[in-house]
């Protein structure tokens, strides 16, 4: 039976070579080829007459050189003919029924006509008359090829493709939803999109499959999710009791918000089905006492836990926080990073072993292959975009049945949150504890340096406390740490005798970040100068007095989580952001950190000026491939076929249906779909 899904050599002029030759465009069938859609569409080209095919649909632009002339045959027919200067040569124009066209067509005005090319007769049966060359400027598809295929030869397999198949283009979307959104067909859309006859009918089409695209994608993750959740489940009863106990002991009460998600973790442990949930909130929206309480709930059932971190100062500081709070009500807690002794190291993983260690803190050290647990059964991921898909992997293989909590201080914006997180379940802090001030942020100009010593001077006479951040520069770490260096001297000499700067760097050694790390959180150190190591979880609420050098060298999500260091404590804190921008983009940014603290806002904003992948970086790549949709453009459309996608599988026996069996069947029948339907 003639399918799409055929092989391209199917089609007529195809052979082995040509066949090899598509293949370096990633393209092996009919359906392939078809979707291979235009990466642009071209101003007007004139194509020369000679390489016009017979029947050919073609756009000419010419000068009318003679009036039309309209005769009438048949019952209400009419024919209007007039002759066409097009470049050197004059040919017959004929438009059928459209006498109306007449007064438009005035000797010696140019004129743009679309129509099927009698090559035998040299004239033009014409479909439309176009008012301008403008009218369909963006219309000529531009495709990427490379030196194994030209332009031109690839128009003419996607053109023979299409007369070949398109009548076995199966409609895939739901009729009820076509319906609803007036959706061009499928087999018109995929067409149009090569040859559209005008913008408007190119922007149908495209509406159309950016919608399917985002539909399938929706279906293909809730597919996923599913799958995922069914196979490997076990209920933690925990003791309920226990854990209010724990938290009747925390010296602060908990934000409504910190109930609500520690509510759907809760429940979330003690369902049947795996725990794959993403923690949201901002900076200093306290996710840490979250993942306390529910972490110690998976302890009560009975089972070991693990905390990754992806710093090793993150993980003391966690360690630290935890093994006090835990203490109390006798969970064996411990800390394996890279820098545990190997003394330590060997009774550590003996204990876990044994079962003896409840609570594992650490950082990757926790992922390597003799890390043996007796009974692992709920992982936290703090600041898990840190870690590869790989890493998350290796901790969860290391039991069975293991409940997973990611958490993010990056707020994500919900269209990104949909596409990369889609299996996830998302549990969002949407309020900070109170007492907060928020963050007041300044925009200043390196010239007004010796002011900001002024103000720092203050705040440190207060007794709080400073960090000055300098920016990475990837290029050389020498560079960076020069950089930080400067600042530094520069500090240290300004403040001698009155306070101590210290200096924090990707270079230096482990022990003597800890040891800094450690004097600043004591006071021991009043100012900090750091690259951006400490960007991720530190805590130290004394600090009220957020430098940020070179600025604009940060996207606006990595600025927040910056400022996000400072405002911790119940005093009024202060982010200045150093940058002698001139850019209207940099301008820009510097005024959206003025005017919000709110995550969200800014992980919006961050999103829309530099894109998905910037926004993740090099680490998250797991976005998906959209062939006509952009997530941050379409982000609407998105949002629909999410949910048109989550009410189409509440069906009862949804593939079992018969007006869904074309769907389930190209479901089956593409790759990436094969294991989720069964
Ligand atoms: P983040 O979400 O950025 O990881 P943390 O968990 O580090 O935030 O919490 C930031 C600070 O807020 C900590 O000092 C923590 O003790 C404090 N905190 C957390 N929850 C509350 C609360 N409900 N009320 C007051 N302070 C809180
Ligand atoms: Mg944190």
């Amino acid at each position: 039976m003639k399918s799409i899904l055929h092989h391209v050599t199917q089609l007529p002029g195809v052979g082995a070579a040509r066949a090899k030759q598509l293949k370096s465009l990633d393209i092996e069938t009919v359906e392939q080829l078809m979707m291979y859609y235009p990466f642009r569409y071209q101003d007007f080209q004139q194509q020369a007459l000679s390489e016009i095919g017979d029947q050919e649909k073609i756009t000419l632009k010419g000068f009318v050189v003679t009036p039309p002339v309209v005769s009438h045959f048949g019952y209400k027919k009419s024919r209007l003919q007039f002759k066409l200067k097009v470049d050197s040569a004059i040919i017959t124009v004929t438009f059928f029924n459209q006498t109306f066209l007449k007064n438009k067509l005035p000797v010696a005005s140019e004129v743009v006509i679309y129509g099927k090319w009698q090559a035998s007769r040299r004239s033009l049966t014409a479909l439309k008359l176009l008012t301008s060359v403008e009218e369909q400027n963006d219309w000529q598809p531009v495709y990427h090829v490379n030196k194994h295929i030209r332009q031109k030869t690839l128009v003419h397999l996607i053109k023979t493709a299409f007369e070949q198949y398109s009548d076995v283009i199966p409609e895939i979307l739901p009729q009820d939803l076509l319906d609803r959104y007036r959706l061009l067909d499928r087999k018109q859309a995929m067409y149009a999109l090569h040859f559209p006859q005008d913008k408007a009918q190119l922007a149908q089409a495209q509406r159309r499959m950016i919608y399917e695209e985002f539909f399938l994608f929706a279906l293909q993750m809730r597919l996923k999710k599913q799958a995922s959740s069914n196979n490997n489940g076990s209920a933690k009863n925990f003791d309920n009791q226990k854990v209010k106990q724990l938290i009747s002991l925390l010296p602060f009460e908990l934000t409504t918000a910190q109930k609500k998600v520690t509510n759907e973790i809760c429940r979330n442990l003690r369902a049947q089905t795996a725990m794959n949930r993403l923690l949201q909130g901002d900076v200093g929206s306290g996710k840490t006492v979250v993942a306390a309480i529910c972490l110690y709930a998976a302890i009560t059932s009975g089972v070991q836990t693990a905390l990754m971190v992806p710093t090793e100062i993150l993980a003391q500081q966690h360690y630290a926080a935890l093994n006090d709070l835990l203490a109390q009500v006798d969970v064996q807690t411990a800390l394996l990073t890279s820098s545990t002794t190997k003394k330590e190291r060997t009774t550590i993983l003996q204990q876990l072993n044994e079962g003896n260690i409840d609570l594992i803190i650490g950082t990757h050290a926790l992922i390597q292959d003799d890390v043996q647990f007796k009974n692992l059964g709920f992982v936290v991921i703090d600041e898990q975009h840190r870690f590869g898909v790989q890493q998350r992997q290796l901790l969860q293989q290391k039991g069975q049945d293991i409940d997973i909590l990611s958490m993010t201080a990056t707020p994500i914006p919900r269209t990104l949150a949909i596409t990369a997180y889609g299996e996830m379940d998302v549990s969002t802090i949407d309020a900070l504890p109170k007492g907060r001030q928020p963050i007041i942020t300044r925009w200043i100009q390196k010239k007004q340096w010796t002011q900001l010593l002024q103000q720092l001077q203050q705040s440190l006479s207060q007794g709080q406390q400073v960090y000055v951040i300098c920016p990475l520069i990837e290029e050389s770490e020498m560079l960076d740490a020069h950089n930080a260096q400067a600042t530094f001297e520069q500090l240290t000499h300004y403040f001698k005798g009155q306070y101590r700067v210290g200096l924090l760097h990707g270079q230096m050694k482990q022990e003597q970040k800890e040891q800094l790390m450690q004097q600043f959180s004591e006071n021991k150190v009043q100012i900090l100068v750091s690259t951006t190591v400490i960007e991720v979880g530190v805590n130290v609420p004394n600090a009220t007095v957020m430098v940020i050098m070179d600025a604009q060298r940060f996207g606006l999500a990595q600025l927040h989580q910056l400022r996000g260091r400072v405002g911790r404590g119940s005093q009024q804190s202060w982010c200045y952001l150093v940058a002698d921008v001139k850019s209207q983009e940099g301008i820009e940014r510097m005024k959206i950190m003025m005017q919000t603290t709110d995550g969200f806002v800014l992980s919006q904003k961050d999103l829309e000026m530099r894109g998905p992948g910037e926004f993740f970086g090099v680490r998250q790549s797991g976005l998906p491939q959209f062939r006509c949709a952009d997530i941050v453009r379409d982000a609407n459309i998105l949002e629909y076929a999410t949910a048109d996608a989550c009410h189409f599988l509440q069906q009862q026996a949804v593939w079992q249906r018969d007006e869904n069996q074309v769907l389930a069947f190209y479901l089956r029948t593409h790759r990436r779909w094969q294991q989720l339907l069964n």
